[in-house]
């Protein structure tokens, strides 16, 4: 599991890391709001462990314009601001769960745990959704006991809906995370419903149950029952 931690004090960050580290979990930090955002919105993390009181970006600007450009991984606050108030606005704004400071390491461990179980991410950074099983390490992709040979970007495709499962995934959402489209200056919809056709043949297709489904007008959805 790959874990980001937004802490600008920084002997509390480093002891996060290095307990984190020791139980083989990946760490990158930023300590400030600005590199907080930077790393968030242009790397793949399970996790964000995020402060809300931070020097540039406030924490909770950072969690909305995240969940704002699309991006889903479990946030878990972390804040000495007790208030109600900051709770419910963290939780408003898209935050998965908070832990109030100051705290004890196994609790924050325990949150880890019960968050990367709600995003469907195991502790070896496996993806899963009803059969299908992603393994982010070796990038192998699997349906019961086949193995799916999948293109690149194929892949990409399939671990974004996966990390984001549950929730309708836009073409725009798509054009932005996977291709790198920032200003869709050329519709990149045909592109993307032609790898989507070709990953949908080879996830799908083959199986009875249907994963993918299309939202017409909305984009996709990868799900374990109809929704
Ligand atoms: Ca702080």
């Amino acid at each position: 599991m790959h874990i980001l931690i937004i802490e600008d004090e920084h002997k509390l960050a480093s002891a996060i890391a290095e307990s984190l580290q020791a139980l083989h979990y990946s760490v990158a930090c930023a300590v400030n709001g600005e590199e907080g955002y930077y790393l968030a919105s242009t790397q793949a993390f399970d996790l964000i462990l995020l402060d809300l009181n931070l020097p540039g970006r406030d924490g909770i600007e950072i969690l909305q314009t995240l969940r704002q450009a699309g991006a889903q991984p479990p946030v878990l606050i972390l804040t000495a601001r007790d208030g109600l108030d900051d709770r419910v606005k963290g939780l408003d704004s898209g935050a998965d769960d908070y832990l109030i400071k100051p705290f004890a390491f196994p609790e924050l461990h325990a949150r880890i745990r019960a968050l990367s179980r709600r995003g469907r991410i195991d502790e070896n950074g496996k993806l899963h959704c009803a059969d299908l099983e992603l393994d982010r390490l070796s990038r192998r992709v699997t349906r019961g006991q086949q193995a799916l040979e999948l293109t690149g970007k194929e892949y990409e495709l399939l671990e974004f809906l996966l990390l984001n499962q549950g929730h309708i995934v836009s073409r725009d959402m798509l054009a932005n995370q996977i291709w790198g489209e920032r200003a869709r200056v050329v519709s990149m919809d045909n592109v993307i419903d032609v790898h989507m056709a070709k990953l949908r043949a080879k996830v799908d297709a083959p199986f009875v149950q249907t994963l993918i489904q299309t939202r017409r007008g909305l984009g996709f959805i990868l799900a374990d029952s109809p929704c």
